[in-house]
């Protein structure tokens, strides 16, 4: 009974419909993202049939943007903030600027007044924070150098959003006093309190990052020790989401920021202390099924009929969002001389609107500044520009390798998987994960000159091998192409020493397809591990909790000299595992 369960009720759809329209998506090749967005229209007011709850899809949507910027906030030192703000913020500024500036330009085309087409083009000048974040993760580009310009220039974004959400409101009282009332009188009046709610805004703001390095920076990851201490994982796992929404909340009531500034720093605080990684996994299942939930509320606010009635407006927004935004975004990463490839995929990054539109739409809309027309519009320029987003980086991608490989023939780093030439390699031993395991084997295998190469999904890990001297590929071994690129039907040895058992076991099934006679070793935690790579094609699988029993009876036969294998039965029972 959806009526007496609306929350339960808007889940289920959403999170079900996404997985339906999701996998399709997959399977028709075309980014899941679109499938959500789609899930969310299924499920909207705009089409027949079921129609979850919109506030409630929004509020859910919220936790996921919370969830993301925290795990932003973990991967993301102080120290990576700074470094990229002589571009991040002259870069956001100019942007910010200049998309208003456009907006502006085409809401006076429209004959709109100039205040609408300010918060208009305000609306059109800020990226989502989930489609930019879930665009550099799906590519691996969080960690480079381009990734962090990416996320700081989203952190300026955010701080200006802050400003102009408590900004808007005097801005429409400003308006609204100014046709009743002598505009000379008010006018000093109304300036001042400009003034005043700047600079309250600084200060509250100010005082939340004051408060956040200087308290924060030690009682987040002090809590989270003591109860990393008590060895409960229900509650480190509670510790780790009531810290993230609590800061975001709390933040947010107190200090006027947003929530996904809130969390962001919820997160850096943690990003110092070892607990860090541990923090960043448990928050991931919850993450990534409430970012779905943004998806899918977005799609809520689709009207597609909307898209055939009146279309050329429409197409105006959206060229202001992908081409106008990404050409100045461009113009200014170069200008700091920075690659064409890094201006490129930030251009790439940004062309798309999302969450703080929304908000801004919403907040002109309510305080009178925006029509309905102009709110409409900004709800479906951010629709398509996330459902295009994926071709624009497509896009950006095929340029990038057109322009690398006119520059040089070498294989490029950024280059999509496809165009990665095969290695010369032959007889060798492919090893997939450079982690704890596979750098044991990889030294081993250096060290007795044996032929190999490193597939390795960390584009960090995979610099360091190749000026080491290693040939290395960076990407996930899952993917054919990859597989392809590394010799695989040349090889004699695949060793998969990944941890996770069912991406290893797409690579086992994917390695013995592409070779029958292959050697397969594959790494495994669990005895149903074994058995799943074993059943997939690997010849022989070492489990590492049996090897790690191993060593420690070796170490605690050293204590008993006396005793022998056969005086020991669990000795012998390791011996024949
Ligand atoms: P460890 O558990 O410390 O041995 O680390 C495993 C390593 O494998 C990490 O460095 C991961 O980045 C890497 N890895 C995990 N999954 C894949 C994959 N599908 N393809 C390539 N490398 C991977």
């Amino acid at each position: 009974m959806p009526h007496e369960t609306p929350l339960i009720a808007t889940i289920v759809a959403g999170l079900g419909l996404a997985f339906v329209f999701g996998t399709l998506a997959q399977r028709l090749k075309i980014p899941p993202l679109v499938g959500y967005l789609l899930a969310g229209v299924a499920v909207g007011p705009f089409t027949p049939g079921y129609v979850a709850d919109q506030k409630l899809a929004t509020e859910l949507a919220e936790l996921g943007i919370i969830l993301l910027m925290f795990g932003v906030g973990l991967h993301f030192s102080l120290k990576d903030l700074l470094s990229v703000k002589a571009i991040a913020i002259p870069g956001a500024i100019v942007q910010i600027a200049v998309a208003t500036l456009m907006g502006l330009g085409l809401a006076l085309l429209m004959e709109w007044k100039i205040s609408e087409g300010l918060v208009f083009g305000l609306a059109l000048s800020v990226a989502s924070t989930v489609v930019l974040l879930r665009a550099l993760q799906e590519r691996r580009l969080m960690e480079t150098g381009r990734g962090r310009i990416a996320v700081g220039w989203l952190i300026v974004e955010d701080l200006a959003m802050v400003l102009a959400l408590v900004l808007i409101p005097t801005f429409a009282n400003l308006q609204a006093g100014g046709a009743t009332t002598p505009a000379s009188l008010l006018g000093t009046h109304f300036d001042l309190g400009i003034w005043g709610v700047l600079l309250l805004t600084a200060v509250k703001v100010t005082l939340f990052i004051a408060l956040m390095l200087v308290v924060g920076r030690r009682l987040i990851p002090w809590i989270l020790h003591y109860i990393a201490h008590t060895g409960s994982r229900e509650l480190f796992r509670l510790a780790v989401l009531a810290i993230a929404l609590g800061v975001a909340f709390g933040s947010t009531k107190l200090f006027d920021v947003s929530l996904a500034l809130g969390a962001f720093f919820a997160g850096m605080m943690l990003r110092e202390s070892p607990l860090s990684q541990r923090a960043a996994q448990e928050s991931l299942p919850l993450r990534d099924a409430f970012a779905v939930l943004f998806f899918v509320s977005v799609g809520m606010l689709f009207d597609p009929f909307s898209v055939v009635r009146d279309p050329w407006p429409l197409i105006a927004t959206l060229l202001v969002i992908i081409v106008g935004k990404s050409i100045a975004a461009f113009l200014i990463v170069i200008a700091f001389r920075h690659p064409v490839a890094t201006a490129l995929t930030i251009s790439a990054s940004l062309a798309q609107i999302g969450e703080f539109s929304f908000i801004l739409a919403e907040l002109g809309y309510a305080s009178k500044l925006l029509s309905k027309q102009a709110r409409d519009l900004i709800l479906a320029g951010a629709i398509l520009s996330i459902m295009l987003n994926p071709l624009v980086f497509a896009g950006v991608d095929w340029l990038i390798a057109r322009l690398e490989r006119r520059k040089a023939p070498s294989p490029s780093r950024v280059a999509p998987a496809k165009a990665i030439p095969v290695t010369q390699l032959k007889d060798h031993t492919i090893l997939v994960g450079y982690g704890r395991v596979g750098n044991i084997i990889g030294n081993d295998l250096k060290q007795k000159e044996l032929p190999f190469l490193v597939i390795e999904v960390s584009e960090g890990a995979v610099s360091k091998l190749k000026e080491s001297g290693i040939e290395a590929l960076a990407g996930n071994a899952a993917q054919p192409e990859i597989l392809k690129a590394a010799g695989l039907p040349e090889s004699r040895n695949v060793v998969v020493a990944i941890p996770e058992a069912f991406e290893a076991g797409q690579i086992v099934q994917q390695a013995r397809a592409a070779n029958a006679d292959v050697r397969i070793i594959a790494r495994a935690h669990s005895d149903a591990e074994v058995e799943h790579l074993k059943g997939l094609g690997a010849d022989m699988v070492i489990m590492g909790e049996r090897e790690i029993a191993r060593g420690m009876i070796e170490e605690l036969e050293r204590s008993f000299p006396g005793a022998s294998d056969e005086d020991s039965p669990r000795v012998a029972e390791a011996r024949v595992l």
